[in-house]
C-alpha cells in the first residue's frame, strides 16, 4: 500500500510542481499573481502553460476545461483536447498561456437572470490562479470564473472573489490602525462538514422521485426510524467503510483534506469533514467533493443524495461553513489573544461579526435559500429560519461587562477596560455545545449552520465577508478620525454591543417559544420561505452595501433575484409533476389492483360458502377504494394548480403561488398515498419503503 502522503495532491499542479516545473522568474512572478493578484503578463502565462501541459500529459491527460460554477449550483465544463495538427499529418500537444487565461464557452444555455438580454449573449471564463489547476480523468481543469462579455457575474466565484477583497481591504485597514504593518493580506477561511445519506442503486433507480428530484415525495414512516439515537457517531457498516475509504483516496489524490468522517444522527446518514482552507479554495474542493461522493458511491453500487431532505420524517442534512479570518502571516483574527492589545483587536473583530450578522440577516438566509432547505430550517433538526447568534457564557459575560462598565470576573474584580486588561482563554469544549445555533462561535471561529447540504458555500461566504467587510469599514472610518483611539474604540464596542445584543442568543433554538421571542420582543427576522426572502435581496440597504463594496453590481443582484427564484419554482413544480406521475401510473393503479386482488378472494372465498362473512377483506376493499378516489381527486388538484401556475409570467407570483397552494396540494395527495401505501400489500406497492431505502446498507 502506498502511503498517504506519497501521492496526496498528486493530480494537483500545486506548488511543489510548479516550483519544480517552472523558472525561478517565472515561478516568482506566478507567486505574486497568486498572493498579492499582481497582473500576469502573457510570457509567464505561457511558460505556465506549457508547463502544466506537460506535467498534465505526464500523467495521462489529454483535454484540457475551464472549470466553473455557473449559477446553476453545480460545475460546469467543456472539454478541449490539446491536439493541434502538424505538417506531416500527426499532431502535437498544445497549450498557449491565452487558452490558460481565457476560455470562451457559450454562455447562452447557461441562467443569466436576464443579464443576457441587456447586455451580451457571450461570456467568457477567465483563469483563478488562487485555485490550484487538477486533473479529473483525462482532463486538465483549470479553476475559472464566469462572466458576460460586459463583465457581469454569471458565476458564484467571481462574487466570491471580490467579497475576499473586500473583506481584505477593510480588515487591513483596521489591522494597520493596530499597528500591524506587517500583514500583507486578510483572508477568510472555511472548513465545510458536508452531510448526505447513501442508498443502494437498485432501490434508487425503482424511485422515480429519487431520480428525477433527489428526494422521495412519497413514503410511510418506517416502523424504525432515527429514535434510538443509534445511528449517530455509531460503527460505520463494511459497506460504508469501503465507499469512505475509496472517497478518502480521491479526494487526498486532489489536494482535498478529508479529514473526519462518521455517521449522522439518521440512518443512512453521514458526514465527511475537510480541514479548513482558503474560502474559494475551500469553495471548490467543496463542489469537487460533492461530485466525488456521487462518482465514487456508483461505483460502489450505490447512491449518495445530497439533497437536504431525501426523507420526511428523517433529520435532513445540512453544511456547517466552519468560518474564520487570517492575515497571511497566520494570525486568526477571531482567536482572542495574549495581550491585552492583541484582545482588544479581537473584540472588535468579533463584535463585527455581530453586527454584520445582524445588520444583514436576510442577506445570510437568502444565501442558504432554495427550496429543498426550506423543508430543514425551523423543523426542529436544523436551526430556525430566524438568523441568531451563540457566544457562550464566558463572552457573553465579557460583552455585558463592557457594555456595562461593570466589573468582569474573570480579571479580578476591575472594570473591563480594553487595551488594559487581559481576557481569559475562552474555552473551546464549552462554547462548542449549542447545536441548535444557526451562527455559533466555537473558539476561533464562527460556524454557520443553516446551509443545505447540496448548497454551493459561495453564497453564504459572499454574503459573510461582504458584511463583516461593511462594519470593519465603518469602524475604520470612525476610529481613522479618532483624537483617542484608544476611548474611541471602546466606545464603539461599547455602542455595537448595545445596538445588537439582541441578535445574541444562548437557549434552545428548536424552541418554539424562541421563535416568538426572537420575532415578537426582538424583532429578528422570520423568513420561512425561499419565495419570503429572496425578494430581500433587493431592498435598498442590501443593494447599497453589495454594490459599495463592488460585490455585485445593481444589475447582478437583480439577475440574481430572479435566477434563484425560478431555481426555487422549476425545482417544486418538477417534484409536483413527478408526484402527478407517480400517484398516476404507479400509486393509484397499485392501490386499484391490490383491491381487485382482494375481491377475487372475497369472490373465492364465498364460492365455498356464501355464509363466510370477509369482514376483512370487505373493510379493506372499502377502505383501498376511498383512498384511491381520494388520490384520483388529489392528483387532480395538483395538476389543476401547476396549470395555474403555469399562466402565470412573473416569477415573484409563481414563488407565492406555490409557497400557498402548490405545497399544500403537494401535502395533500402525500398524505392520501402514504396512507394507502400502509395498507397495501408490499407485493403490490411499487416502491422500495422507507425501511428499505434507510436500512438496506449492509
Ligand atoms: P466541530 O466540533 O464543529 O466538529 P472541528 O474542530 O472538528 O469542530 O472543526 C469542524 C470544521 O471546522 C473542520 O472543517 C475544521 O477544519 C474547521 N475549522 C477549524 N478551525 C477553523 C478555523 N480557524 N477557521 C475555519 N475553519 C476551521
Ligand atoms: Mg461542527
Amino acid at each position: 500500500m502506498e502511503k498517504v502522503s506519497d501521492y496526496f495532491g498528486c493530480l494537483v499542479f500545486d506548488d511543489r510542481v510548479m516550483k519544480a516545473t517552472l523558472s525561478a522568474e517565472v515561478y516568482a512572478s506566478l507567486k505574486k499573481t497568486i498572493d498579492e493578484g499582481a497582473k500576469l503578463d502573457i510570457g509567464v502565462a505561457n511558460a505556465v502553460a506549457t508547463a502544466m501541459k506537460d506535467w498534465a500529459i505526464s500523467k495521462g491527460a489529454t483535454h484540457y476545461t475551464h472549470w466553473f460554477q455557473p449559477l446553476t449550483g453545480i460545475t460546469a465544463e467543456k472539454h478541449d483536447s490539446f491536439i493541434s495538427p502538424s505538417p506531416d499529418g500527426g499532431v502535437i500537444m498544445e497549450f498557449s498561456g491565452k487558452e490558460l487565461i481565457k476560455g470562451e464557452p457559450d454562455a447562452s444555455s447557461f441562467p443569466s437572470g436576464g443579464l443576457r438580454a441587456t447586455f451580451e449573449a457571450r461570456g467568457y471564463t477567465a483563469w483563478d490562479p488562487t485555485s490550484y489547476a487538477f486533473i479529473k480523468g483525462k482532463t486538465l481543469c483549470i479553476p475559472t470564473a464566469f462572466c458576460s462579455y460586459g463583465g457581469e457575474a454569471l458565476d458564484k466565484k467571481t462574487p466570491l472573489l471580490r467579497s475576499m477583497q473586500a473583506l481584505n481591504k477593510q480588515a487591513l485597514r483596521i489591522l494597520r490602525l493596530f499597528g500591524n504593518d506587517t500583514a500583507k493580506c486578510v483572508r477568510s477561511s472555511v472548513g465545510p462538514e458536508q452531510e448526505y445519506f447513501l442508498v443502494t442503486k437498485e432501490m434508487y433507480d425503482l424511485r422515480p422521485d429519487l431520480r428525477f428530484t433527489g428526494r422521495t415525495l412519497f413514503g410511510a414512516k418506517p416502523p424504525k426510524g432515527q429514535e434510538m439515537d443509534d445511528h449517530y457517531f455509531g460503527v460505520i457498516k463494511p459497506r460504508v467503510a469501503a465507499y469512505m475509504e475509496e472517497l478518502n483516496n480521491e479526494l487526498w489524490k486532489l489536494g482535498i483534506l478529508a479529514k473526519t468522517e462518521h455517521n449522522e444522527v439518521a440512518p443512512a446518514q453521514h458526514e465527511l469533514a475537510p480541514i479548513y482552507t482558503t474560502t474559494n479554495i475551500a469553495t471548490d474542493h467543496n463542489q469537487l467533493t460533492m461530485e466525488i461522493m456521487q462518482k465514487v458511491a456508483s461505483k460502489h453500487g450505490l447512491v449518495c443524495l445530497l439533497h437536504e431532505k431525501p426523507f420526511a420524517g428523517v433529520n435532513g442534512s445540512g453544511k456547517h461553513n466552519n468560518w474564520s479570518i487570517a492575515t497571511d502571516t497566520g494570525v486568526n483574527l477571531l482567536s482572542p489573544g495574549e495581550t491585552p492589545y492583541e484582545n482588544a483587536q479581537f473584540l472588535l473583530f468579533l463584535c463585527a461579526v455581530i453586527k454584520a450578522v445582524d445588520d444583514y440577516q436576510d442577506l445570510l438566509r437568502i444565501s442558504v435559500a432554495t427550496a429543498g432547505n426550506d423543508h430543514r430550517l425551523g423543523a426542529n433538526e436544523a436551526p430556525p429560519a430566524v438568523v441568531s447568534m451563540f457566544l457562550g457564557d464566558e463572552l457573553n459575560a465579557v460583552l455585558e461587562a463592557i457594555e456595562n462598565d461593570t466589573p468582569y470576573a474573570g480579571t479580578e474584580k476591575t472594570q473591563m477596560k480594553l487595551g488594559v486588561n487581559v481576557l481569559p482563554k475562552f474555552n473551546r469544549d464549552t462554547t462548542d455545545r449549542n447545536r441548535t445555533s444557526p451562527f455559533a462561535f466555537t473558539g476561533n471561529k464562527f460556524e454557520f449552520r443553516m446551509l443545505g447540504s447540496s448548497n454551493s458555500i459561495a453564497c453564504a461566504n459572499i454574503m459573510l465577508n461582504s458584511a463583516v467587510a461593511e462594519s470593519l469599514k465603518i469602524y475604520a472610518d470612525r476610529l481613522e478620525g479618532a483624537e483617542d483611539f484608544e476611548t474611541a474604540l471602546h466606545e464603539m464596542i461599547k455602542k455595537t454591543i448595545k445596538d445588537h445584543k439582541h441578535i445574541i442568543f444562548n437557549g434552545n433554538g428548536y424552541d418554539d417559544s424562541w421563535i416568538k421571542e426572537a420575532t415578537e420582543k426582538r424583532g429578528l427576522l422570520n423568513y420561512r420561505t425561499t419565495p419570503d426572502c429572496m425578494i430581500h435581496l433587493l431592498d435598498k440597504k442590501n443593494m447599497d452595501m453589495l454594490t459599495a463594496h463592488k460585490v455585485f453590481s445593481e444589475a447582478e443582484l437583480k439577475s440574481r433575484y430572479e435566477i434563484m427564484l425560478e431555481n426555487y419554482c422549476k425545482t417544486v413544480i418538477i417534484e409536483a409533476n413527478t408526484m402527478v406521475s407517480m400517484a398516476k401510473t404507479q400509486i393509484a393503479p397499485a392501490v386499484s389492483s391490490f383491491a381487485a386482488h382482494t375481491a377475487k378472494t372475497v369472490a373465492a372465498k364465498k364460492a365455498v360458502d356464501p355464509a363466510i362473512p370477509c369482514a376483512y377483506e370487505t373493510d379493506l376493499i372499502k377502505k383501498l377504494s376511498a383512498l384511491t378516489d381520494t388520490i384520483a381527486v388529489k392528483t387532480e388538484e395538483l395538476e389543476g394548480c401547476i396549470l395555474e401556475i403555469g399562466k402565470l409570467n412573473d416569477v415573484g407570483e409563481e414563488g407565492d403561488m406555490i409557497r400557498d397552494k402548490l405545497l399544500t396540494k403537494m401535502a395533500e395527495l402525500r398524505i392520501a398515498c402514504d396512507e394507502a401505501e400502509v395498507i397495501t400489500a408490499k407485493d403490490f406497492w411499487p416502491y422500495p419503503s422507507y425501511g428499505d431505502l434507510l436500512f438496506g446498507v449492509k
